[in-house]
């Protein structure tokens, strides 16, 4: 099996570890490719982005390690892009003003719609006490509006940005284990189909997410089996990220993944550098 990690974190952003304490893990753990996708720079203050004091040293460690270790792995340099309107909405800037070899588009932070103010930005990844909070002070308490807000927003960025990994897809659903909202409630599911039909249209890739499985925040991917299975119906290729925030998280749950993309009935996994069989 051909195993390979584009999503992982690093003490640039979230992560604990060097990138180079990254590539020596992957390179350890017989991976035969590995990418860099830290946190975007954020327009404001948080804990888990890289800074933009930082970024220049990112891009440039990230670069040196790509020859430094282009005999042993091939190394790429990418990105976690958050896409937030109004504050972080020009991926092709990164792309191009960082040399970027590929993007994750991602949503954490979900923007009010017809708001452009700070405090009316929903956090929906960090702990469960905020993401109940965000719902009840921005949404008034409406946790469809709050979820459709995340779908469309979601929506927005493949169809403007068109990212060629669309990162953990609905990572909304991690906080709600049945409780806040309805996850097989037909407008649920019409807010899912309406993003996969906007990622079908241009070709970007769906991540297949394992780190709530293996932090224990969810008992499935991100997206769920029942998202993976209507991908595969709208022929939209997918491949397996552990989003890795440690080397010992390279491979987590990663073979786990596989087989159940092998048993949903793809063939394939689709990275933006390379495809490999199943
Ligand atoms: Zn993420
Ligand atoms: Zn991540």
């Amino acid at each position: 099996m051909t195993r390979y990690n584009f999503h992982t974190h690093s003490h640039y952003d979230d992560g604990s570890q060097s990138l180079e304490d990254m590539v020596k893990g992957a390179i350890d753990a017989g991976l035969s490719a590995i990418g860099f996708s830290g946190h975007s720079p954020l327009p404001f203050e948080n804990e888990w982005s890289i800074s933009k004091k930082d970024y220049p040293e990112y891009l440039a460690e990230g670069r040196r390690l790509k020859e430094v270790y282009k005999h042993l792995i091939d190394v790429y340099l990418g990105l976690e892009i958050d896409y937030i309107p109004g504050y972080s909405d020009n991926f092709r800037a990164f792309m191009e003003d960082g040399g970027l070899d590929y993007c994750i588009g991602s949503v954490h932070l979900v923007m009010k719609p017809g708001s452009r103010r700070r405090e009316d930005i929903w956090f929906i990844d960090g702990p469960r006490e905020g993401y109940l909070e965000g719902i009840d002070r921005i949404f008034g308490g409406d946790a469809r509006m709050a979820v459709e807000a995340y779908y469309g927003q979601l929506e927005e960025m493949v169809a403007t940005q068109r990212p060629g990994i669309i990162g953990h897809l609905d990572k909304v659903n991690m906080h709600n284990r049945e409780e806040v909202f309805d996850s097989s409630a037909p407008w649920y599911l019409n807010a899912v189909e309406g993003l996969l039909a906007a990622i079908a249209r241009y070709g970007g890739i769906v991540e297949v997410n394992t780190r709530g499985i293996y932090t224990g925040k969810s008992p499935d991917s991100y997206p769920e089996a029942r998202v993976l299975k209507q991908c595969l119906k709208r022929n939209i290729p997918v491949m397996v990220s552990t989003d890795a925030h440690h080397p010992e998280q390279l491979l987590s749950q990663f073979d786990e993944g596989v087989r159940l993309i092998g048993e949903l009935g793809y063939t394939k996994m689709t990275t933006p550098f390379f495809e490999a069989a199943i």
